[in-house]
């Protein structure tokens, strides 16, 4: 008899994507005349720009010839990839990393999850909340996160830290000890992000109390702000205690290429069972070598050349192109008198549900009545209840169509 992973038996269906889809064709059956908008995703639409195109040919080329092929190449990444990274990431903002810091990786959504592997499950985890569901799921299946309490929104476990407008969705240090908080700036789904001052909070917090911060930054291209940190490195010390993951994905259109990094600092130390200080760059670097073969030379190309002055000057249009979007659906959706959050620094768009509408409510009459789709705050968490996120990465065409339908919405 083969036993399983009984953790998993634990995890729900995950029905938010799958309710929003029957949803839709039931609406698309009974009006298959309208042109429904969505603008739930959080995928990107526009296609990779020429030099990334070019990267991935010349690379390609080099694939094919005795002299310039590659096999199997280091677990961590090309150094190439790795002291671009760390030049134009980190060194341009005044923070010290180094390129055997950098852990290239297929992006950050595999690192989030396998992070789990070199830490305890004893550990008692933090998230903020409404919160990206990867961090919750993944510590149901290590089995770091108790039991799912009868209303189905919360684990036993977890320490949830809401983030609601009575906050300015600026999380409150907790008031119970966990050993791992999940920060995610700029944050999805809210949109939200926070300054330097309050990030320093974290930091000193989990300095002060021995605890590890697994710092989201799959979003910091979207910072327009110049006090926004991008980095959690910006804040003094914060190598001792943190863990940085970054994405290519919405930055420069990668979600289909699949290349991101994640930071494991060499100051960061970790316990053994015997209180003895671990490396935990030694640890992940242990874990990336036995159990990952690296990402393709391709993609490497392609990932390098998105810090070329060309290749930064094109992703930096693709950014503007959402953000545009975002700036239009943001002031479209103010005009109609709805409270907004978040789509300053961020590709995301928080709206508060008028006259107390549940999140799903929302859904509908959005739906209903005016053919595009959102996604439900609810799906992000027990605080996001009563919220509504709609994305910034639609085509603009289909925006533009959105916010006409918007202002004419008899709400
Ligand atoms: N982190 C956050 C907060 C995200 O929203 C996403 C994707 O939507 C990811 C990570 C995953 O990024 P990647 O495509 O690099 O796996």
């Amino acid at each position: 008899m083969v036993s399983i992973n009984d953790n998993y038996l634990k995890l729900p269906e995950s029905y938010l994507f799958s309710d929003i889809k029957k949803k839709v064709n039931t609406f698309k059956e009974l009006h298959p005349e309208a042109h429904v908008i969505s603008l739930g995703i959080g995928d990107v639409t526009r296609p990779l720009v020429p030099v990334l195109i070019e990267a991935l040919h010349a690379a390609v080329d080099e694939m094919g010839h005795t002299e310039t092929f590659r096999g199997y190449g280091p677990e961590q990444g090309y150094r190439f990839l790795q002291e671009k990274i760390v030049a134009c990431d980190f060194h341009a903002r005044g923070v010290d990393i180094d390129a055997d810091e950098i852990f290239i990786s297929d992006g950050a959504k595999s690192d989030l999850g396998n992070i789990g592997d070199i830490l305890s499950v004893k550990n008692r985890v933090a998230v903020t909340d409404p919160v990206y569901p990867v961090y919750v799921d993944t510590n149901v299946m290590g089995g770091r996160a108790g039991v799912l309490e009868r209303d189905g929104q919360h684990w036993s476990h977890i320490i949830y830290l809401p983030c609601t407008a009575g906050n300015h969705f600026i999380p409150e240090l907790p008031a119970e000890r966990p050993d791992i908080i999940y920060l995610c700036y700029p944050n999805n789904p809210t949109g939200t992000t926070l300054s330097k001052a309050e990030l320093k909070k974290w930091v000193d917090y989990a300095l002060e109390n021995d605890s590890l911060i697994l710092f989201d930054a799959a979003y910091e291209a979207f910072i327009h702000d110049e006090n926004i940190p991008h980095s959690i490195y910006e804040i003094e010390n914060a190598k001792k205690i943190a863990i940085e993951f970054r994405s290519f994905s919405k930055t420069a259109g990668f979600t289909g290429l699949r290349c991101g990094y994640t930071v494991v600092p060499k100051e960061l130390k970790l316990y053994n069972c015997s209180g003895e200080k671990i490396s935990a760059n030694k640890l992940w670097n242990r874990r990336q070598t036995t159990k990952f073969n690296g990402v393709s030379y391709i993609v490497q190309r392609a990932a390098e050349a998105i810090y070329s002055p060309v290749g930064r000057a094109q992703i930096q249009e693709s950014i503007e192109y959402y953000m545009n979007n975002a700036r239009l659906l943001k002031t479209a959706l103010q005009d109609r008198g709805l409270q907004i959050y978040g789509g300053d620094n961020a590709p995301y768009i928080w709206v508060k549900t008028p006259n107390g509408l549940s999140s799903w409510k929302f859904f509908d009459r959005l739906l209903y009545e005016c053919y595009i789709v959102g996604t439900p705050g609810i799906g992000f968490g027990p605080s996001g209840e009563g919220y509504f996120r709609l994305t910034a990465f639609g085509r603009y065409e289909d925006t533009i169509e959105s916010i006409s339908r918007i202002r004419n919405w008899d709400l």
